[in-house]
């Protein structure tokens, strides 16, 4: 039985009197936190939730989202975590698409939910933080006593989160119980014996996003550990974190690592009580993590995953070795291999990563697939999105990962890139990829992004937005020669623009569909004014 909340209730039994959360000062024990989602369940019930019902939790790292979190499992209920970054627009899909009966969100939000209400099935609103027209005050909706819980086995959904749209309507992903809870071990499992009582876990990485919710909250927490959430990140905050509260597990997504070196008091920066530093959601390049490790102690383990794989299915594990570059090896229980377009394995390459300006790409790489008891049950309501997903052979169910690849005779595996975001141009294919982690090694660049932008002649061109150190001296020709001196021409980018910062979403990943928005924008207004 791997029900989510059965995990927790075993750590409430074995660890009642540890800190489940410690929240600006103030400390919640297992018991408390079970006894409040208890109250949390009750009060769901009594308002009509039940088996499979939708509650929406539309707020940042605060322990409500924990409390709202068990608490709708507890019911028998389903999560629909939403980025309290969304406005009103942007809700209305996710709490129409997912049916949701209950929203849970802060006094300031809910003017957001009350706006778009009638347009979808939500029947109660429940304010954090303060009193607010047409919701219910969370603390109120605690005054109940505790249900038993219901039995969702581990087929059943408990987690609906969204894809973030960059290509078309959010979908609803559906996880169930067995995918989380397989994954919440695994994570667990990848840490030097195990996840300990006596570790704490920063809870910077937004628990609405998969990563945040799994490899933090829920591995925390079938462990008896202490989480500690904090509802932004901000790098000095963060850092005093670390340090006030002894954080031994840090998580964060490579923007944040790059977001310490680069904070002028880095040097002064204390990591020592932290054990296990890991980092996903898109590739750390390289001179970030060198970086990183030059100044503190600890190393930074690479993983990967996505929503869909609820989420991890690979890390460079502190036990079983890491390789720089590479995004580590398979998870114990899942399955991965490099495809071709015919779902023909890739061969591996002996050793990586290879160095891609020796290497013809196109002969090592392919698609990564996976298959496991992570993988979701599907995207809910959304058939020809499954179609599409999945790939049914050799007797299992692979999921598309739509990342380009390969793999080593090692084992380890290597992201290229997203497919989507390969750049065409002139016939050439580049990767973004490659090119940001030339411009990484250049001192005088703070951060840097590339993408396709349309081109009359070539079809796409490479340019390269970068946020400047601030002291550089190089200037962005300076920049596009130093591309040209270490890359194949057909790869350098042909502009380089300096900003202030770049586009990215709360995950820390660049949103390269608004930098190519404003390309066109500005295309457009030379066409206007013409
Ligand atoms: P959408 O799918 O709607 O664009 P998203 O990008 O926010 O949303 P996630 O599930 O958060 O979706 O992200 C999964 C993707 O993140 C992977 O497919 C991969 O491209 C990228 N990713 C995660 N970890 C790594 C890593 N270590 N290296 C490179 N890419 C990574």
């Amino acid at each position: 039985m791997t029900n989510l909340v059965t995990n927790v209730a075993a750590a409430v039994e074995e660890h009642g009197s540890n800190t489940a959360i410690g929240f600006q000062g103030d400390d919640t024990s297992y018991e408390e936190f079970w006894a409040q989602t208890g109250a949390f369940a009750t009060a769901l019930e009594s308002h009509g939730v039940g088996e499979g019902d939708r509650v929406a939790l539309y707020l940042p790292n605060v322990p409500p989202f924990l409390i709202g979190f068990h608490g709708t499992l507890r019911a028998g209920g389903v999560v629909v975590p939403m980025n309290p970054q969304y406005k009103a627009r942007e809700i209305s899909h996710l709490l129409s698409d997912s049916e949701a009966k209950v929203v849970v969100t802060l006094a300031d939000l809910v003017p957001f939910v009350t706006e778009v209400q009638d347009e979808t099935s939500v029947e109660h609103v429940v304010s954090v933080g303060g009193e607010a027209e047409g919701a219910t005050e969370f603390t109120v909706f605690l005054e109940r006593g505790a249900p038993d819980i219901v039995d969702r086995g581990d087929d059943d959904v408990a987690v609906q989160p969204y894809t973030s749209g960059t290509t078309g309507q959010p979908k609803g992903v559906q996880l169930t119980h067995g995918n989380l809870a397989s994954n919440a071990k695994a994570a667990a499992k990848l840490v030097p014996d195990g996840i300990r009582p006596d570790d704490k876990q920063l809870g910077v990485l937004p628990l609405f996003h998969i990563y945040g919710m799994t490899v933090t909250m829920n591995a925390a927490l079938f462990n008896g550990a202490s989480y500690y959430p904090m509802p932004e990140w901000d790098a000095q905050d963060a850092v005093s974190l670390v340090a006030d509260a002894g954080i031994t597990i840090f998580h964060g997504v490579p923007a944040m690592y790059n977001d310490v070196i680069n904070q002028p008091n880095a040097e002064e920066f204390d990591f020592s009580s932290v054990r296990l530093c890991g980092v996903g959601g898109s590739g750390i390049p390289t001179e970030v993590l060198r970086r990183f490790e030059e100044l503190y102690e600890p190393n930074v383990y690479e993983g990967y995953g996505l929503t869909e794989t609820a989420p991890i299915t690979h890390f460079n594990s502190p036990i079983e070795g890491r390789r720089v570059g590479s995004i580590g090896k398979t998870v114990p229980g899942v399955d991965s291999k490099v495809v071709d377009r015919d779902f023909a394995e890739v061969s591996p390459v002996e050793e990586g990563p290879v160095d891609e300006e020796e290497v013809d790409l196109t002969e090592i790489t392919g698609e990564i697939v996976v298959a496991g008891p992570n993988v979701m049950k599907g995207y809910y309501g959304l058939p020809e999105a499954n179609e599409e997903a999945f790939t049914e052979a050799d007797g299992r169910t692979w999921f598309h990962t739509g990342d380009i690849g390969y793999q080593d005779e090692d084992g380890f595996f290597y992201v290229v890139d997203r497919e989507k975001h390969m750049i065409v141009t002139g016939g050439y294919n580049v990767y973004p990829r490659e090119v940001e982690e030339l411009l990484f090694e250049h001192e005088d660049v703070a951060d840097a992004a590339v993408a396709g932008i349309p081109d009359d002649r070539r079809g796409e061109t490479v340019k390269a937005y970068i946020v400047p150190t601030p002291d550089a001296e190089a200037t962005p020709e300076d920049l596009k020669e130093y591309c040209l001196t270490n890359l194949a021409e057909y790869k350098h980018p042909r502009e380089v623009e300096f900003v202030e910062e770049l586009p990215r979403t709360t995950t820390g990943k660049v949103q390269k569909f608004k930098l190519r928005e404003r390309e066109e924008d500005a295309e457009a207004a030379d066409g206007d004014a013409d």
